[in-house]
C-alpha cells in the first residue's frame, strides 16, 4: 500500500515534466502569464511574485528540430534543440523569454530570437561574473526593473510583501529538495525517478511542487533493490535526456547512480536566498556566483563540492557529461580534472550528442568504468 502512493506520487512528478506544455496550456487558459527561462541563474521569484509561471526550457530529443534551427553547426545541441522547439510553435504560450547567462551560446541565441521575434518580451539579465556589493547593488537594480516590466505587461504588482511570499516558496523548494536528495536512497527511489522529481521541479507551479514533495518525503523508507549493489555513481550532467541514458546504461551494467549534479537544479538548490532588507538585493546575493554554472563559480569550490557529494553519497566513481560543442563543460572539466586526479577520485568523462545513437556508443567505455571500480 505504502509503495502504492509512493508510486502514485512519483506518477505526478512524471506527469508534471511530461505533459509540460499541455499544463502550461491549461494555466494560460486561466488568464495568467508564462515566462521562459533559460537556465537556473533567472531569478524564478521576480516571475512568480509578478504572477507568471516560470518554465524553465528544457530539451526534447528530436532528430528534426536542431535542423528547424538553422543555427551553425558547431554550436551545442541544447541550443539547436530550444531554439528548434521555439520555431515549431512548441513554446507558442510563452508571454516572453529571460535568459540568464551561462555562456557565450545562451547569451546570443538571444539574439538570434530577438531578430526573429519569437515572443512578445525578451530580456538578457545582466548577471555580474562578480559577487561584491557593487555586482549586488548593480543586478539588484536590474531586478527590480525586470519586475517593473514584468507588471506592465500585466503582471501583478511586486510589492516587496508579495516578494518576499515568493522567495519564501522557493526557499522551501530549495530545502525540501535538499532533503530528497540526502534521503532518496533510503525512500528507495530509482536516480531515474529522482531525475523527474528534479525535472519537473523546473516546470512546475512551485506550490505544486512543494506539496508533492511534502507527501513524498513522508512516505516510509523502503529496503534498496538486491540487483543494485554495485559500485555507487555521481553523474554530473547538463541535458537530462543524456542523463536518463547514462543511468540506464550505468545500471544495466551493475552499478547504482547515488548522486546527480546538475546546473540547472540540484545545484540551483543548494543555495538559499538570505534574508536582507531589500527583497531585490537578497536575490542578488542569492544567486550571483551561487548558482554554479561552469565557469560562474571558483573550480576549487566546484572541486570541493562535488568531492563532498561523492562522500556523502558513498559514490566510487564520477562520471562527468558533455554535450558536445558545449565548451562550457568542456572547459570545466580539464580544470576540475586536475584536482580530481589529484583528490584520488575516480572519474570519467563523456561526450556525446543527444540522441540514443550517439550515448549507445559510450556503452563500453560506462561497462569499463564501472568494472575498474569494483
Ligand atoms: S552551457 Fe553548454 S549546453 Fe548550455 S547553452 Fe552553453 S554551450 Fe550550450
Amino acid at each position: 500500500m505504502d509503495s502504492e502512493i509512493q508510486g502514485q506520487i512519483m506518477e505526478k512528478f512524471r506527469q508534471g515534466f511530461l505533459a509540460r506544455h499541455q499544463a502550461c496550456r491549461q494555466w494560460k487558459k486561466s488568464g495568467r502569464g508564462v515566462m521562459g527561462c533559460f537556465y537556473g541563474l533567472v531569478p524564478r521569484e521576480v516571475v512568480h511574485a509578478a504572477g507568471f509561471l516560470p518554465v524553465q526550457l528544457l530539451e526534447e530529443r528530436d532528430a528534426r528540430l536542431e535542423d528547424k534551427a538553422r543555427l551553425l553547426p558547431f554550436l551545442c545541441g541544447m541550443s539547436k534543440n530550444i531554439t528548434g522547439q521555439i520555431y515549431e510553435g512548441r513554446y507558442e504560450y510563452l508571454d516572453g523569454i529571460l535568459v540568464g547567462t551561462v555562456c557565450d551560446t545562451n547569451r546570443h541565441v538571444l539574439d538570434i530570437w530577438a531578430h526573429r521575434k519569437v515572443v512578445p518580451y525578451l530580456r538578457l539579465l545582466r548577471t555580474p561574473s562578480k559577487a561584491d556589493h557593487a555586482a549586488w547593488k548593480f543586478y539588484a537594480a536590474d531586478l527590480r526593473r525586470l519586475a517593473r516590466e514584468l507588471e506592465q505587461m500585466g503582471g501583478q504588482e511586486v510589492t516587496e510583501k508579495r516578494l518576499w511570499e515568493s522567495i519564501e516558496l522557493y526557499n522551501q523548494n530549495r530545502i525540501l529538495m535538499e532533503r530528497f536528495r540526502s534521503s532518496r536512497n533510503t525512500l528507495g527511489i530509482s536516480a531515474q525517478d529522482a531525475l523527474y522529481v528534479l525535472a519537473s521541479s523546473l516546470v512546475m507551479p512551485v506550490e505544486n511542487h512543494n506539496e508533492l514533495l511534502r507527501s513524498l518525503l513522508q512516505t516510509p523508507a523502503r529496503a534498496w533493490d538486491k540487483k543494485s549493489t554495485g559500485p555507487g555513481i555521481l553523474i554530473c550532467a547538463m541535458n537530462l535526456n543524456m542523463a536518463w541514458d547514462i543511468i540506464r546504461l550505468v545500471e544495466e551494467y551493475g552499478g547504482r547512480v547515488v548522486a546527480d549534479d546538475f546546473t540547472i537544479n540540484a545545484r540551483y538548490g543548494i543555495s538559499l536566498v538570505p534574508r536582507q532588507e531589500d527583497p531585490f538585493l537578497a536575490l542578488a546575493i542569492g544567486y550571483l556566483r551561487r548558482v554554479p554554472a561552469p565557469g560562474l563559480y571558483s573550480f576549487q569550490e566546484r572541486a570541493e563540492s562535488l568531492a563532498q557529494q561523492m562522500n556523502s553519497s558513498g559514490a566510487q566513481g564520477l562520471i562527468y557529461l558533455v554535450q558536445l560543442y558545449c565548451d562550457a563543460y568542456a572547459m570545466e572539466y580539464a580544470v576540475l580534472k586536475e584536482k580530481f586526479d589529484l583528490w584520488g577520485i575516480p572519474h570519467m568523462r563523456l561526450e556525446a550528442e543527444d540522441n540514443s545513437a550517439s550515448i549507445q556508443q559510450l556503452n563500453v567505455r560506462v561497462q569499463s568504468f564501472l568494472e575498474s571500480l569494483i
